[in-house]
This record gives C-alpha cells, sequence and structure tokens, in this order.
C-alpha cells in the first residue's frame, strides 16, 4: 500500500505494542471469554486510550484522528480494541456536557487509567434500538436519584470503575418531544451493593466481556447527572459521530488484517502445482475486498476532517461505518474462503477475527438503522419508524 498514513510515529508505536500480543495471546483469551488485562494495562501505560483528553486534563490532546489511527493499528495487528476503546471515547459526553466540577473530578483519572469509565448503559431488553422507548427510571428524592430497571449489553461492567447511564427522569407521556425525558446519569459504581446494582456476565460468540445490569433501587448522589435533567439523548446523540468514525477506523484495520493475511496465503499455498492466487476466483474477492477498504478509508478521513474543523459530520460518519463494516466482513469472508480447510483452524486466528468482525453489522448501531439515516437525513424521504 503506497499512500500515505496519517500519524505515522502513533502508528509505528502501536504495532510495536501490539506486536508483544500476538496470536497466541488472544486466542486464550478467546477460550476462556478472559478480559485481556495485560494488553489494556499496556495500553493504559503508554497513554493511548487517553489520546483523546484534553492536556489540561491530563492526557494526550489529539484530534480524532489520532484516535482512529490507534484503533485502526490494534486491529490491523490481529489485536481487539473492544476490550478498552470505551475508555477513549465514552469521556466524551463528560467532557462536552458535564461540569467543571466533574470535568476535574473524574478526566484526570481516567487519562492515567486509575478510574475506568469504559462501561455505556443505553441498550434495554425491551426497547432495542428504538432508545426513546427505554423504561429505566431515574426518580429524584432529596438529595439522591434512585434507578430501578434493567439493561443489556452493557460491555465491559465488570471492568469499569464508572458507568455512564441513560435513564428516564420523565414519563414518556409527559414530555411533548420522546426524545425529552431522559437524563444521563455518571454513576460510580464501586461503592453500590451487589443488591442495588447486580451485574449478570452474557457469554457470546466471540470474547467481548459484555453483561445484563440490573437495577433495584439503586440510590445515587444526584451530583451524578451530568448536564440538565431531560436533555441526556442530545448528549448521547452528540457523541454518535465520533463513535461511528472511530469504530470505522476498526473495522478498517480489521479489513487490512484480512487482506494481508489472504494474500499472502493465496501466494504461498500452491494447488495443482500452482498457487491457488493465480486463478482469479480467488484473487477477484480479496481485490473487491480490498477496494471497499480503501473507498472506507476515504470516507472515514472526509468524516474526521470535517469532525476536527469543528462540523457534525452525521453523513459522513455514518458512511464510513456502514462501507467500513461491510469492508471488513467483505476481507474476513475473503480470508476464510482463501484458507480453505485452515481458515477453520483456531491456530490460524481467522475463525475468530471472522466472528469478532461480524459484530460491527449490528452494534454499536445496525446496518439497517444506518441506512435508514441516509435514507431520511440524507436523501429526504419519509421516516420508515
Ligand atoms: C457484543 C455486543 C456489545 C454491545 N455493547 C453495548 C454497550 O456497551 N452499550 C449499549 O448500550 N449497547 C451495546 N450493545 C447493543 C447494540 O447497540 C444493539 O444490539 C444494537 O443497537 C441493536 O439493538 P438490538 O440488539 O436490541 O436489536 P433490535 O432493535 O431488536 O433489532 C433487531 C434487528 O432488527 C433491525 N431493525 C429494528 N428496527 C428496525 C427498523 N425500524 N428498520 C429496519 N430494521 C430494523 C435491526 O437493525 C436489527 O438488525 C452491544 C451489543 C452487542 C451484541
Amino acid at each position: 500500500m503506497s499512500y500515505e498514513l496519517d500519524h505515522p510515529e502513533i502508528r509505528e508505536g502501536v504495532a510495536k505494542l501490539c506486536s508483544n500480543f500476538p496470536g497466541e495471546y488472544w486466542r486464550k483469551c478467546d477460550r476462556e471469554q478472559a478480559y485481556p488485562i495485560n494488553f489494556v494495562n499496556e495500553l493504559t501505560q503508554a497513554g493511548y486510550l487517553a489520546a483523546l483528553i484534553p492536556e489540561e486534563y491530563g492526557g494526550l490532546g489529539l484530534p480524532l484522528s489520532a484516535g482512529s489511527a490507534i484503533l485502526e493499528e490494534i486491529h490491523r495487528a490481529g489485536c481487539n480494541a473492544g476490550a478498552c476503546h470505551a475508555q477513549m471515547y465514552t469521556m466524551g459526553t463528560v467532557l462536552r456536557h458535564g461540569s467543571e466540577v466533574q470535568k476535574a473530578k473524574y478526566l484526570p483519572s481516567i487519562a492515567d487509567g486509575s478510574l475506568r469509565l469504559q462501561a455505556f448503559g443505553v441498550t434495554e431488553p425491551t426497547s432495542g434500538t428504538d432508545t426513546t422507548a427505554l423504561r429505566t427510571t431515574a426518580r429524584k428524592e432529596g438529595s439522591d436519584y434512585i434507578v430501578n430497571g434493567q439493561k443489556i449489553w452493557t460491555s465491559r461492567a465488570e471492568h469499569s470503575d464508572l458507568l455512564l447511564l441513560l435513564a428516564r427522569t420523565t414519563p414518556r407521556d409527559q414530555d411533548e418531544k420522546k426524545t425529552d425525558g431522559l437524563s444521563v446519569f455518571l454513576i460510580d459504581m464501586r461503592n453500590l451493593s451487589n443488591k442495588s446494582l447486580a451485574i449478570r456476565p452474557i457469554r457470546t460468540m466471540m470474547n467481548h466481556a459484555t453483561t445484563e445490569l440490573f437495577f433495584d433501587d439503586m440510590k445515587i448522589p444526584a451530583s451524578s447527572l451530568i448536564g440538565e435533567e431531560g436533555k441526556g439523548f442530545r448528549y448521547i446523540l452528540s457523541g454518535m459521530n465520533a463513535e461511528r468514525l472511530l469504530i470505522s477506523a476498526e473495522c478498517i484495520g480489521d479489513a487490512k488484517w484480512f487482506i494481508n493475511k489472504a494474500s499472502q496465503y493465496a501466494g504461498d499455498r500452491t494447488v495443482f502445482n500452482r498457487p491457488i492466487g493465480q486463478n482469479q476466483g480467488i484473487q477477484f474477492p480479496i481485490a473487491r475486498a480490498y477496494s471497499q477498504m480503501r473507498a472506507a478509508e476515504l470516507m472515514l478521513r472526509e468524516g474526521v476532517k470535517l469532525y476536527e474543523a469543528g462540523g457534525n459530520p452525521g453523513e459522513e460518519a455514518n458512511l464510513a461505518k456502514l462501507l467500513g463494516a461491510d469492508a471488513s466482513w467483505a476481507a474476513a469472508e475473503a480470508c476464510l474462503q482463501t484458507h480453505g480447510g485452515f481458515g477453520f483452524a483456531e491456530e490460524y486466528d481467522i475463525e475468530r477475527k471472522f466472528r469478532e468482525a461480524r459484530l460491527y453489522q449490528v452494534a454499536p448501531i445496525s446496518t439497517n438503522m444506518i441506512l435508514s439515516y441516509i435514507a431520511e437525513h440524507v436523501l429526504g424521504m419519509p421516516r420508515s419508524y
């Protein structure tokens, strides 16, 4: 690949760190569904997870393009940032909408890694993608809020000190707009009893440390509220573009890993006295996945450029996520097929990465919802839901 990549020193540093975590490390974690703690600790100590926190709060104060370079390189090296990417960007809600007191209290410790903010509770079993239908409530009582309800797919909750929670503070039928009445809370989970907050892990097809949360009269101080009561949905939406761009970078990293692995093997593996890569049936899916990856990469750069210029690139962020997830999935499929039976063997890491890459068609936002966004907000068609 001859084009120039941005942030070359950061990319080099991340690639070097990742070389200490080869396939065997991830295979073991995957087999045991274990949290990759050593990998997360090294990334934290190197400061990469604090890339986007401003310097005044102890972070590196780097732009989004640096965050995207870090996540891309992690995935390009065959590692997975899913265990800790939220530490990089969940703090954005506190940074943009938190009070000075909250920022001064939390951001420096998040930056140095002594406090982990990597649990983000939005999705619920009954509401699914329809976020405004969520049922978890936070009721004000004196100087506290009392939280009741349930979340699902709250990833990394067992490996986080803090939880960013979206809950309803006004009943849905009492607000003019269904997007009103939701509030965001930054909750310190360390001192909560097991009775008021129960965390149950969910085993999934890939190693993702995801959980269900159950709130039973969970008492939190009123000072946990971020920004104004009732504005939480808008606060969460304001962070979506950055998250989608960063996830697109992970998909592009995955696509590069699969394409590299597939094209190398296609050249090495000889069947019928010639390399399998001489057959167009093997070449074309890899070349197509490469084309999709490059298109995604260009869209990611465009989105990041607009974001860094202070814009609100909803179209580009959504397209970058869609194209990135499609490219990584096409590359995963081509890589598995190129490897024939060996692709299914654990020791090649392909089946693991294949399972991991599939997630991005569903989370953090499913492909259908991105297509709905494009249809409605870019092409002006009627809202479908
Ligand atoms: C491993 C994992 C980790 C996750 N981590 C987190 C996390 O940390 N925090 C968090 O809050 N959430 C998390 N999620 C949740 C994730 O964001 C949701 O799974 C995702 O948004 C889809 O919601 P759902 O599963 O409820 O699907 P549903 O909303 O039930 O949708 C099911 C299917 O129907 C489609 N669909 C629904 N409505 C429409 C429509 N109107 N038009 C077209 N298609 C539609 C969807 O696209 C989807 O394909 C995670 C999920 C997984 C699997």
